[in-house]
């Protein structure tokens, strides 16, 4: 349920309201906007009259809702949610280009991929230290190692990290670490939607390669009902029975997941397509479709990369994306 307050309510009459609905068992998320309050009503509201309620001086309006992610909700907070990522904003029309290798495969690579990325407008570092690989027997990553070349590729350009945890027993690793990614694979890793929601680090939250928008808002509510509000999602393709691309590149979930919630969608054509020469077309329909940020796969020698090369870019290619990127920006 949520209850929408006039703007002419003092904050001692929505404070008395606040302790009264938590009498009836139900915890209260309020959020503050510039216009209006909204009180988001968790738990058991079935007690709650809601005409006697309606018929308060200081209510707006009261809306049942059923949507069970409720701290994701629009409903619950109309405003975007600005997620700040070492200084770099992503989220109510800050627009965020997160690039760079799938894998950390050594110094000069990651430095080097970094400062071309940073050169072409990306704002963001990608690049994988722990890899969630279908085989056992294919590169798993660097790892610490890893970790430690992107926080060097950080001090050469500025650009704040973006990398993947795979375990909620790593996350002491990643203190130094600006954003932490949650892959597709681990999206209902629910030990570690809890661990990130505790640790209140900005998350990058993947969608399930068989995953419905309802079940990923339930992934980031995890996180957000442990206090972390830091939460970004990522639409990376599902699986279809479509076989000439990697998977299949849900682009409404785009504009749809912007209506169901305030929280910034990140587009991923790399992972989505499977293709170097989709991720431009893709590219620019994120950005039409409303995206808050891209996440793009960018490798010194795509040819040569330890994972993922058919996807990724070159830095000479990632330039031609990102300036088609800033002419559909500019054409908006
Ligand atoms: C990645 O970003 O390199 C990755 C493994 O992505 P996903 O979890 O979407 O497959
Ligand atoms: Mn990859």
């Amino acid at each position: 349920m949520i209850a929408v307050i006039k703007s002419t309510a003092t904050e001692s009459q929505i404070k008395n309201l606040i302790g009264w609905f938590e009498k009836q068992g139900v915890r209260v998320n309020e959020s503050k906007g510039e216009f209006c309050t909204v009180l988001g009503l968790i738990g058991d509201t079935t007690g709650i009259d809601i005409d006697l309620l309606s018929g308060l001086d200081i209510i707006e309006n009261v809306t049942r809702i059923s949507d069970p992610f409720k701290k994701a909700n629009r409903k619950f907070h109309p405003e975007d949610t600005i997620v700040d990522i070492g200084g770099v904003k992503i989220g109510g029309g800050n627009f965020a280009v997160i690039a760079g290798p799938c894998s950390v495969e050594s110094e000069e690579q990651i430095v080097e991929t970094a400062k071309a990325v940073k050169a072409a407008g990306a704002t963001l570092l990608r690049g994988g230290a722990f890899k969630p690989r279908t085989s056992p027997y294919d590169f798993q990553g660097l790892k610490e190692e890893g970790l430690k070349l992107l926080i060097k590729a950080r001090e050469a350009t500025g650009l704040p990290i973006v990398t993947e945890i795979m375990g909620a027993d790593q996350l002491h690793l990643f203190e130094d670490i600006d954003c932490l990614q949650v892959g597709a694979r681990n999206m209902q890793n629910f030990e570690l939607l809890k661990a990130l929601g505790k640790s209140g680090k900005p998350v990058l939250l993947k969608r399930g390669i068989a995953a419905t928008m309802k079940e990923l808002l339930m992934s980031a509510e995890y996180i957000m009902a442990e206090g972390n509000e830091n939460v970004i999602l990522c639409e990376r393709g599902i699986r279809t029975y479509e076989t000439y691309t990697r998977n299949t590149f849900d682009l409404s979930a785009i504009p749809m997941l912007k209506e169901l919630t305030h929280l910034p969608i990140v587009a991923d054509p790399s992972h989505a397509t499977g293709k170097a020469s989709l991720i431009k077309p893709m590219s620019m329909a994120s950005v039409a479709s409303g995206a808050d940020g891209l996440e793009i796969e960018v490798h010194p020698n795509p040819s040569k990369a330890l994972s993922d090369g058919a996807q990724s870019l070159t830095p000479a290619q990632f330039e031609d994306v990102s300036a088609a990127i800033a002419r559909i920006r500019a054409a908006l």
